[in-house]
């Protein structure tokens, strides 16, 4: 029985549905998976009955999405206004060890030295990180703007290119895919490119929309914000992806809260504003203890693995037989 979901994302894209692909489920390619969700706008997510992924069937087709992407910035994207000498003031102030990607990372690699490739890095957080714990970060966005905010925090080793395009004369020690997973139409695609460019031994990192979150929900919030995602993966998915891309899961957990802050309003409003606490401790000169307040503020998210939402996987790329 599919149930159809109530609004919660004030951003719901208008599909042309004259312009629909049916789709077998992208993580495993078996068919008929059955429906479960109509979504607020209106598309249908399907379950894989064979490695539990939730996906969106039929699609928006690739020419679709490619416009859909074009405007995104102008028409979807939810982030406050801040420039790049704003967002290298913040980020000089955190400490790369507060984020638990790099937590974990460091307790299963030596991330000094290691080149790091993150591809969609955005606002280059997760890069400026790397850099910070010693590692050498390379990264991939097609937005200008992600550009130029790389290179104001002194990473130079990032391109306006997709990862098919991409290729270099060295492997990576580790390639991390964060939010990106849940866009693509081939998510394989991707998964097989990031294998490819990896070193032997080398790790491949996915934070995605937790499929399975749904499970506790009457009306999923995963399934209801972000209307761009095309599919869900779940910790069965990252099992199906280790065994066919000759990968070994070396963590795999769910952890976190949806980011639904302003996630009702209206763009524009969200855009220009600030957080109404930050604006009234910032009139307050010298109010003791201001410093520790302003960080749990900001970081929100420090009891994180209670939540289920994100779904964090590390595989690590098995080394070859040697040929001896
Ligand atoms: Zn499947």
């Amino acid at each position: 029985m599919t149930r159809t979901l109530p609004p919660l994302d004030a951003r719901i894209p208008e599909w042309d549905t004259g312009d629909l692909i049916q789709r077998d489920c992208p993580v495993c390619a078996s068919r008929g998976g059955s429906p479960v969700y109509i979504r607020p706008d209106t598309l249908t997510i399907c379950r894989c009955g064979s490695c539990s992924t939730y996906y969106i069937s039929p699609a928006p087709s690739e020419r679709q999405l490619a416009g859909f992407y074009a405007a995104y910035d102008e028409r979807h994207r939810r982030a406050r206004e801040a420039s790049p000498k704003q967002l290298a003031a913040a980020y000089a102030r955190t400490d790369p060890f507060r984020d638990i990607r790099i937590r974990v990372l460091s307790s299963l690699m030596q991330i000094t030295d290691a080149r790091v490739l993150d591809v969609g890095f955005g606002r280059a957080q997760f890069l400026y990180y790397v850099k910070k714990a010693g590692g050498i970060p390379y990264g991939l966005d097609p937005d200008p703007k992600a550009i130029e905010f790389a290179r104001y925090l002194g990473i130079d080793n990032v391109y306006r290119s997709d990862l098919q395009n991409f290729n270099t004369e060295f492997p990576f020690d580790l390639i991390t895919l964060m939010d990106l997973i849940e866009h693509p139409l081939q998510p394989m695609d991707i998964l097989r490119k990031s294998v490819q460019l990896l070193a032997e031994d080398g790790y491949l990192l996915i934070w995605t929309p937790n499929g399975e979150s749904a499970g506790d929900e009457e009306s999923p919030i995963a399934f209801r914000v972000d209307l761009e995602h095309m599919q869900y993966l779940t910790p069965a998915s990252c099992q199906y992806i280790a065994s066919g891309l000759r990968l070994q899961i070396v963590h795999l957990e769910t952890l976190g809260y949806p980011s639904l802050d302003g996630i009702d309003k209206p763009l524009a409003a969200y855009r220009s504003g600030s957080h109404p606490a930050i604006k009234i401790l910032k009139k307050v000169p010298g109010l003791a203890g201001l410093d520790a307040f302003r960080r749990r503020l900001l970081h929100p998210e420090r009891d994180e693995r209670r939540g289920a939402y994100h779904l964090f996987c590390i595989f690590r790329k098995y080394r070859l037989p040697s040929a001896t």
